[in-house]
């Protein structure tokens, strides 16, 4: 059996807000067994707690954003993603603003806090959200699918309708079993085209974007000097959204995840079309032969090459 985990000590972060543009101080810290992840709005009168889970998902527009009584914390995927990549079961993330710092756009900032932070082995089983049946949600062409599986595999497919995606490869299917968070997912930066940044600020919406957390495409290419991480870094992103949103199950998942040009929208409907279904899950004990090498490392071993 895997223990529960959870950070050594804690740590904190500065970052700008994506949609506010504004400074924000992120604090991650250790949380005792079977708390989950829990978001803290700390800058509030009294500070109000979120869990992270898909019951306070509000919008899911440009980002996944929780909501409970009123009070939002917005940008949560990326590191979620990093969280359920390095199998991090239990933390605070206390937040002086109603947003995550989008650091540099991608969760690799996230995986070296948390690396700095160490990891710390909790006495409780790890737990995870087994798929028994397949659950699956459409949006006209788009649609989104959890299927059983002995691991955790995540297959993605992007269709744009732009050059940069023709000569890219657009279809991405990893197998964690095979290979780590780190390496494969986390230095995937978010994207956006040139052509959308007008209208999302007159929407007051990512203010804070720029091309320092931001992939940006114009007409003819990708407008960032030193040009992409990866080749196929824009599906590869839309991989690390997607193990962000499904980390909103509130445990790692053994399934299969399968998207054809999905999105927040679809993986929450997803989460939340599975959670209607009781038969279609279920909670089972984390073994070593269903989780990721990385979950299984030794905690010594470094978890992210330089980038
Ligand atoms: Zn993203």
């Amino acid at each position: 059996m895997i223990h529960q985990r959870t950070l050594r000590n804690p740590i904190r972060a500065r970052g700008i807000g994506l949609h506010s543009g504004r400074q924000v101080c992120l604090t991650l810290r250790p949380a005792p067994p079977n708390s989950g992840i829990v978001f803290r709005r700390v800058d509030l009168p009294s500070p109000v707690t979120i869990p992270a889970r898909s019951d306070y998902v509000g919008k899911t527009l440009l980002s996944t954003s929780l909501t409970k009584n009123g009070v939002t914390v917005a940008t949560v995927e990326h590191l979620l993603a990093a969280l359920a990549g390095l199998g991090v079961d239990n933390a605070y993330v206390d937040v002086d603003a109603p947003e995550i710092p989008i650091m540099d756009g991608s969760a690799a900032p996230f995986v070296f806090l948390i690396q700095s932070a160490g990891v710390q082995i909790q006495k409780a089983t790890k737990q995870m959200v087994r798929i028994r049946q397949t659950i699956r949600v459409k949006d006209g062409d788009k649609w989104a699918c959890l299927e059983p599986y002995h691991g955790f595999k995540v297959d993605l497919t992007l269709d744009f309708d732009h050059p940069v995606f023709n000569t890219k490869s657009c279809s991405l299917s990893i197998d964690f079993a095979d290979t780590s968070f780190s390496r494969e997912v986390a230095r995937a930066r978010t994207f956006g085209f040139l052509r959308d940044v007008e209208q999302l600020r007159k929407q007051q919406l990512a203010l804070g974007g720029s091309l320092k957390n931001s992939v940006v495409i114009d007409d003819q290419g990708v407008i960032n000097e030193e040009g992409l991480r990866y080749p196929d870094e824009f599906v590869r992103h839309k991989i690390l959204d997607a193990i962000g949103d499904l980390y909103l199950l509130g445990h790692g998942l053994q399934g299969a995840f399968s998207g054809y040009k999905s999105g927040h929208g679809l993986n929450i409907r997803l989460i939340h079309a599975l959670l209607q279904q009781p038969q279609s899950w279920e909670i089972v004990p984390c073994t070593h032969s269903t989780v990721s090498p990385e979950v299984n490392l030794s905690l010594e071993e470094p978890l992210l090459q330089a980038c």
